[in-house]
């Protein structure tokens, strides 16, 4: 039997779509990886063949997202919320300051961790408008001796993303970009610390990447528990403990399909083009359908968007459901539809979508 014919039009928020290639070649290699007789979830972390994998990816990481030397590829577990807390554990104390841009749920979750580390400051906010919108460069305030600026690149939830990043001079800038990494190029020498949850661009859930600049390593906090430390991490390679094998796996054979694709410029081509299949329904539908973010700060990977009467929307769900699209219900939070088109989903099911609203459209207007 083929995998293939059962496919859905996936644009689950995350965990969310996988390249069909990627879980076609684990399946291949489930029971028998490389000869050993073995899958890769049942030999030891500490084997030739796991570490061999495990170099691999964090090599592959580097290259394809031009991380620099100073830099190192840690693989954590906990997602992105454990980084909410081991970043202030890290790197504030009592009396200390760092500064925290709000631009959606996310980084009120991260900022709200803090407040139980040091001194916290909301450098911007887009709270007042729904954060519909990321606070303009101009607005943002933060200070010489802050521990570290805090921003969300991309936000799931509301849909919008950062098109370009403040220059926080010698104050280290981090960035939670699980929603978004490697969805294009960035510069990673502009960031102090880059983290992601792996299951929205990266692979499945339960590995999460930490891309740190050496420096801060050694600025770190000691008195705190080892698990919790960076430097633990950084020093074993991440492999203190059991890292998450089968995930780390997984997440290698993603970055091996992202290089397939073409890599990073490519990846950011094919999601320009799958984003505006469906912004460019939404601008064309005189109001039907209204988007939520306001069109400078639109995100490529998550497009929400709510149609004016309210029945219809949901008549708009209940038939998209009907017709094989899983996944377009909006954040519990906010409502209204939400379109995640991460790296793994294809532009014919963003095109499938577009057909689908547009017909929706002509037939309730
Ligand atoms: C999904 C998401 C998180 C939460 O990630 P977990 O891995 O579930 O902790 C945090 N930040 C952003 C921007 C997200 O999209």
């Amino acid at each position: 039997m083929s995998v293939t014919n059962k496919r859905a039009y996936n644009f689950n928020a995350g965990p969310s779509a996988l390249p069909l290639e990627v879980l076609e070649k684990a399946q291949r290699e489930l029971v028998d990886f490389n000869s050993s007789g073995m899958s890769i979830m049942e030999m030891s972390h500490r084997s030739k063949d796991y570490d061999a994998v495990h170099n691999d990816a964090i090599a592959r990481l580097k290259k394809l997202y031009s991380i620099p030397e100073n830099y190192e590829v840690l693989f954590l577990q906990g997602g992105a919320s454990l980084q909410f807390t081991m970043i202030p554990m890290n790197f504030l104390s009592e009396g200390k300051k760092a500064s925290y841009i709000l631009t959606g749920s996310w980084s009120e979750k991260a900022l709200k961790e803090a407040k139980l580390f040091g001194e916290p400051i909301e450098a911007a906010s887009s709270k007042e408008n729904k954060y519909r919108n990321i606070p303009a460069l101009s607005d943002i305030t933060f200070n010489n001796d802050d521990a570290y600026v805090h921003l969300t690149s991309n936000n799931t939830i509301y849909g919008t993303a950062w098109n370009n990043f403040p220059d926080t001079g010698d104050v280290p800038l981090i960035a939670d970009m699980s929603s978004d990494i490697l969805s294009k190029p960035v510069d990673v020498s502009k960031f102090g610390i880059i983290y992601a949850g792996a299951q929205k661009n990266l692979g499945p859930s339960g590995v999460t990447v930490v891309i740190i600049r050496k420096d801060l390593l050694e600025k770190a906090n000691t008195n705190i528990p080892t698990m919790l430390k960076y430097t633990t991490h950084a020093d074993s390679n991440s492999l203190y403990n059991t890292p998450p094998t089968f995930g780390i796996y997984m997440l290698g054979e993603v970055l091996k399909w992202v290089e397939d694709q073409g890599g990073v410029e490519a990846i950011e081509k094919r999601n320009v083009e799958k984003a505006s299949l469906i912004y460019n329904v939404i601008d064309q539908s005189n109001g039907f359908y209204v988007g939520h973010a306001t069109p400078d700060s639109r995100s490529l990977m998550n497009i929400t968007f709510r149609i004016s009467n309210e029945d219809l929307e949901k008549q708009f769900l209940a038939e998209a459901k009907e017709a094989g699209f899983v996944g377009l219900n909006g954040h519990r939070s906010v409502g209204g539809c939400r379109a995640s088109t991460y790296n793994a989903v294809p532009v014919e099911t963003c095109q499938a979508l577009a057909n689908f609203m547009i017909e929706f459209q002509k037939k309730h207007q």
